[in-house]
């Protein structure tokens, strides 16, 4: 069932609850209002009649059976006033065909003095009186109380619920229709959003309620679907891009050793050639692979606790043995007495590969291919770590942008490299809950700074 359908059957039935319930009272007070009219009516004749009869100073005897009422009366056909005497025998009538009245009833008012009862719309007031000459009698007028107002007044009341009713149906639908209006609106608009135009945005409108908020809401789902979208493409024409240099490069060298006979020498510097750039196509295919992993599949990566400390020491024994050519020194500040201090939850490859990055980073774009790593072991706060070269640094305007796939600045263009390697490091270290900073001071040179939360502060 549509919204709009749900909320219009919802103020329908809240109205007809409210609505029925108020003229119910309305009609109830107005029935007891009547009848109390009518039984105060009713009092009056039986004072009347038993005025006028009674005034006799005689004992009234018990009516004959046969005693009929006279022709002139004036009372209508329903109404009757009775007397009975202390033994409740009818003693005075007006019609003889009246209902009678039970014997129930007439010892109720002996009791009580004066009783009112009701049959239907048949009302009766009876009350106990006193003749001239000291003898107890009961009055009872009885009457049919008209319900032809009532019946009036309950015709009018059911058509206004009535017509209340559909009023708030037909107003409701309408409000509902004109509330839910943006809505539908922003389900239109969604609908024309295509994968191949992502920038179109929803119109928040200039009202600051819900539906704004929905639509703000879905314009930041748009932002981060559209960069997602964005990242994917230049992911794909970036690893082609990767993929595709190498490649040819090879294919070039190989048409060139093939094309005609060539001496053992420089086959093999051919072949050492073609080698290279395989190494080179082989670690982009695995920081690629480790890229996907840890982008779309972080829940599969599990931490375990490793020695930071250690974790440093194989990342520097790994720079060597991959790079000889690079060298890195290092600093470590005082040593924590107890060795649990340095534990930290790790995925140890994973974050081996991160540091490894940023010390190779370092070693690359440093004319002196040297990297200095300090690190600050604290007992109660972070651990700090720091990698420092003597490059040529990194403007501000670079610093966020070194992060993004693929990125690679333009000022570094001739050094060999693919772009994935900062993405990777940051999406490792964010997995493992580590902030790093890059800092290029005034002295020259690049920081790139790591903070661990050591595994017993956690
Ligand atoms: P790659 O090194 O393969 O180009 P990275 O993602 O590792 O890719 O680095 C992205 C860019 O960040 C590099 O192209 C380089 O311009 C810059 N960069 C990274 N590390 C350093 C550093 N230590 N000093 C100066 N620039 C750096």
């Amino acid at each position: 069932m549509q919204i709009r359908t749900r909320l219009t059957l919802l103020f329908m039935l809240l109205a007809a609850g409210i609505l029925a319930a108020v003229l119910f009272v309305v009609f109830w007070m107005f029935k007891k209002n009547t009848e109390e009219a009518f039984f105060r009516a009713l009092q009056s004749k039986a004072e009347v009649t038993a005025q006028t009869v009674l005034r006799t100073e005689q004992y009234l005897e018990p009516l004959p059976p046969d005693w009929i009422a006279p022709e002139d009366d004036e009372l209508s056909y329903q109404d009757n006033i009775t007397i009975f005497d202390n033994a409740y025998n009818r003693v005075f009538t007006v019609r003889r065909d009246a209902a009678p009245v039970s014997v129930r009833d007439l010892e109720e008012i002996y009791q009580k003095g004066d009783s009112r009862f009701s049959h239907f719309n048949l009302l009766a007031y009876g009350q106990k009186t006193m003749s001239v000459n000291g003898f107890t009698y009961v009055v009872v007028a009885e009457g049919f109380c008209d319900p032809k107002e009532l019946i009036e007044l309950r015709n009018i009341l059911i058509l206004s619920f009535l017509f209340g009713v559909m009023l708030v149906a037909g107003t409701g639908w309408y409000y509902a229709g004109k509330v839910l209006q943006p809505v539908s609106e922003i389900v239109r608009e969604v609908g024309k959003i295509q994968p191949s135009d992502l920038s179109r945005r929803l119109n928040p409108g200039v009202n600051q309620d819900e539906i704004a908020q929905l639509a703000a809401t879905f314009n930041l789902l748009l932002d981060r679907v559209e960069r997602a979208f964005q990242m994917q493409k230049m992911f794909v024409s970036n690893v082609s891009h990767e993929l595709k240099n190498p490649l040819t490069a090879i294919r070039a060298q190989l048409d060139v050793l093939l094309n005609r006979e060539r001496s053992t020498e420089v086959y093999q510097k051919g072949l050492n050639s073609v080698l290279e750039d395989v190494k080179g196509l082989s670690e982009t295919e695995q920081k690629l692979l480790h890229l996907a992993r840890v982008y779309t599949n972080p829940e599969s990566i599990t931490l375990a606790p490793a020695r930071l400390d250690e974790l440093i020491w194989q990342a520097i024994d790994q720079l060597k043995k991959q790079y000889p050519e690079y060298q890195a020194t290092f600093e470590f500040g005082e040593m924590p007495e107890q060795s649990d201090a340095l534990l930290i939850h790790a995925n140890e490859p994973l974050l081996l590969m991160a540091l490894l990055n940023l010390m190779n980073n370092a070693c690359k774009y440093s004319p002196d291919k040297k990297v200095h790593i300090r690190a600050t072991f604290e007992l109660d706060g972070k651990h700090q770590i720091d990698f420092c070269d003597n490059g040529s640094g990194i403007p501000d305007d670079e610093k966020a942008l070194i992060f993004e796939p693929f990125y690679r600045s333009p000022r570094h263009l001739t050094v060999k490299g693919t772009g994935i390697g900062l993405s990777l490091v940051k999406s490792i270290l964010n997995l493992h809950q580590v902030d790093i900073s890059v800092e290029s001071p005034a002295t020259g040179g690049t920081i790139f700074r790591l903070f661990f939360d050591p595994m017993a502060s956690l």
